[in-house]
């Protein structure tokens, strides 16, 4: 367990230590898509219906989470996840990628994240660093003591890196109040016998009623 306050992945924190290393489970997904398909390479079409068997596995793929906030079902019901396009269709044209729809062009989204980049625009140089399959996120940002998340000073001057973090949203409030939703309810799963515990799920009530009632 993590004993910062401050977790170097600024998806989650000291009582959840998840794992955003997906590569080997994306590729055991694609063995068991091209057996289910084998005449298809358009994976959006049967991952992103949400009652779909494809979709189920793909979300737990990325641990139920969006990859780009950390944001889980823990906070958002299962319809708020989408199956983010990580480049759309011009910008994979724009940097020759054949098939908008393979698997190694989705990831899973909140849709907060996934509908704020929707016209994102990354140059090629930094589209490596920034897929998030490529987990190079927590070395991009990061979340302060008072939850806040940051660009880390080594990007604060690279273009490509604020514009993400711009049309993220990752400076809204939002963000803080999910992961200390998140915080609270892990903390409560690790010391289910502890007094504490009931009192802590009584001041999670409030604070979730709040974010249902600022939902954008
Ligand atoms: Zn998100």
């Amino acid at each position: 367990m993590k004993n910062n306050l401050v977790t170097e992945d600024y998806r989650y924190n000291r009582y959840c230590n998840i794992s955003f290393v997906l590569s080997e489970k994306k590729e055991r997904f694609s063995e068991f898509f091209r057996a289910s398909h084998p005449r298809t390479s358009n994976f959006y079409k049967y991952i992103s219906p949400r009652k779909s068997v494809e979709n189920r596995m793909f979300r737990e793929i990325y641990n139920n989470r969006c990859v780009y906030c950390g944001v889980s079902t823990q906070v958002l019901p299962a319809s708020l996840f989408e199956v983010d396009h990580f480049l759309s269709q011009s910008e994979c044209v724009k940097h020759s990628i054949a098939n908008v729809n393979y698997i190694d062009n989705l990831v899973s989204s909140c849709s907060m994240c996934n509908r704020g980049k929707s016209n994102y625009s990354c140059s090629s140089e930094y589209v490596d660093l920034l897929h998030p399959d490529k987990n190079q996120y927590p070395v991009v940002f990061k979340r302060d003591k008072r939850y806040n998340l940051e660009i880390k000073e080594i990007y604060q001057n690279n273009t490509d890196v604020v514009e993400l973090f711009r049309v993220l949203k990752f400076d809204n409030e939002l963000r803080r109040i999910d992961y200390l939703i998140m915080e609270l309810k892990d903390f409560c799963k690790i010391y289910p016998e502890d007094s504490l515990v009931c009192q802590i799920k009584d001041i999670i009530e409030p604070i979730e009623q709040h974010r249902r009632d600022n939902s954008i």
